[in-house]
């Protein structure tokens, strides 16, 4: 039995708690020992307290002095297309010069770009570009990501999409969460009716039966796929045994808040323009909220969810990074800390739990990861400051010492 004992925390950020997400002022509620060590025993924390505490008991282990840094749960992201071919560096340079989304999709960009380079790539390639991206998030300190598909968008492609993840999920020390996205956009070549016929009739059943994905997400957007379509994918998609998340309210207030609500969906994700009767309808059923500051900041806009009217709800609020190439090219956790705190007005505090323990119950993991206490999975990040504000005042680059995954060292900075 392989044993390590982690000592000399400046603070050990517990978020030891009530085992449930974390709502109102609980998610201020860091549950912080200072100078705190961990003992870990076949890759989960056996006890957890003070240095003195763990030092006495730390016999026959492994030593990892954390020398006075901050060691956080690892991050948990909630909301990720991290798949996908090449980039859109064009979109990027002409939105910068004004143009709106339907200038650059004229001119070849949008989506429509990523999902025809997605389908023109291999299994491999796509496998070896995911792979640097899974590098990228564990350098951020993120250790478990929610996955999307949804760039493929022919049976094929979509489920070539959901083996790379699976294969990351093998093969990378980070925990990646299938969820099929097939209803993200419909094909130049499809109708929309014939395209939502597919998704049902072809696209699910392969997903369910080659046990592919988790959970279904659906677009539900003006332009993409309306209420009335969103609700037969996502029956579809429930009855087969699927748990729901959905893209709600990003461009508009379409009432997919309370169309997640129906389903009792496990989350809502943007919510840009959601408003008191959509927050209302999400804390009635108990969907979780996940708030996507990167894309609203990359976008260029200031229209940011309304956190602290849902956490003043009573809502479980998670917070996650979007990463795609498109709108929200980023991996980084602690950058979206920024900008919950600069621009949503959270509390550090309430934003490590959104990213951590929130966000771990949101994926159903909550009873293993997102928390530092006993019986847990010692999955846990050591970044190179003191104090636990410091991984949301410091912004734009990785404050990261040390990533570990089940007591195993698997990143470090140098
Ligand atoms: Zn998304």
């Amino acid at each position: 039995m392989k044993s390590v004992a982690v000592l000399h925390a400046s603070q050990l950020v517990t978020l030891a708690g009530p085992e449930r997400p974390r709502v109102g002022p609980e998610m201020s509620d860091l549950a912080i020992i200072r100078d705190g060590g961990m003992l870990i025993r076949d890759g989960k924390i056996d006890i957890i307290g003070s240095s003195a505490e763990i030092k006495k008991k730390a016999t026959d282990c492994e030593i990892v002095d954390a020398r006075g840094r901050l060691v956080v749960p690892g991050f948990v992201d909630a909301h990720t297309h991290p798949v996908f071919a090449a980039n859109r560096l064009d979109d990027f340079e002409r939105r910068a010069r004004g143009e709106t989304y339907e200038q650059i999709a004229a001119a070849g960009g949008g989506i429509w770009s990523t999902v025809e380079k997605t389908r023109a790539a291999s299994e491999p390639d796509l496998f070896e570009q995911g792979k640097k991206h899974a590098n990228w998030f564990l350098k951020c300190g993120t250790t478990t990501v929610e996955a999307k598909s949804g760039y493929g968008l022919t049976v094929e492609d979509e489920l070539k999409i959901l083996r790379v993840i699976r294969r990351l999920n093998e093969e990378t020390p980070i925990e990646f969460v299938p969820t099929f996205l097939g209803a993200h956009a419909v094909p130049r070549e499809w109708r929309q009716s014939e395209y939502i016929d597919l998704v049902i009739n072809e696209m699910l059943p392969r997903v369910a039966s080659e046990k592919l994905a988790e959970f279904c997400d659906v677009f539900c957007e003006r332009g993409y796929f309306d209420i009335a379509q969103s609700r037969e994918i996502l029956a579809a998609a429930k009855k087969l045994g699927l748990k729901l998340r959905i893209h709600a309210d990003q461009l508009t207030n379409s009432g997919a808040a309370k169309l997640a609500a129906e389903f009792k969906a496990t989350t809502a994700d943007h919510l840009e323009k959601t408003d008191e009767q959509g927050i209302a309808a999400l804390k009635a059923a108990e969907v979780q909220p996940v708030l996507l500051p990167g894309s609203v900041y990359a976008l260029g806009s200031t229209d940011y969810p309304r956190a602290r009217e849902m956490i003043d709800a009573g809502l479980a609020v998670v917070i996650a990074t979007d990463f795609n190439p498109g709108s929200s090219p980023t991996v980084s956790m602690p950058m979206i800390l920024s900008l919950a705190c600069t621009q949503m007005k959270m509390s550090p505090a309430e934003a490590i739990t959104a990213s951590t323990i929130n966000a771990a119950y949101s994926l159903g993991r909550g009873d293993k990861i997102g928390s530092l206490e006993t019986g847990k999975l010692a999955t846990f990040s050591i970044f190179d400051c003191q104090d636990y504000r410091e991984l949301a005042y410091w912004f734009g680059f990785s404050q990261m010492h040390s990533v570990y995954v089940r007591g195993e060292r698997v990143m470090d900075k140098n």
